[in-house]
């Protein structure tokens, strides 16, 4: 025992900022999703979730009164809350 301070260049001060924040397992997952996302689209019976702008087939979302498509994991977030959209979406037939 020094009585000495601990010490602090053992500090890691990039992974205190980002705590466990992995960057490069986001760009990863983040490209899955487009890559997914891109598939979706390019199938003709597919459109955008109004809110989180990820394709899906039209069977998946739900046209909600204020105007817009919504997907089930948007649904779940957004629960009862309404949303006044500036640009309704166009419903599909
Ligand atoms: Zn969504």
């Amino acid at each position: 025992m020094t009585g000495a301070f601990p010490v602090i260049s053992t500090f890691n001060v990039d992974k205190v900022q980002l705590g466990n924040f992995d960057f490069d397992q986001m760009i990863e997952s983040l490209r899955d999703l487009f890559a997914r996302d891109r598939q979706v689209a390019s199938q003709p019976e597919s459109t955008r979730c109004g809110l989180c702008y990820l394709h899906f087939p039209i069977t998946e979302l739900h046209y909600r009164d204020d105007g817009f498509y919504i997907c089930p994991s948007c649904t779940r977030s957004l629960g009862d809350h309404r949303l006044s959209m500036l640009r309704k979406q166009q419903r599909f037939p």
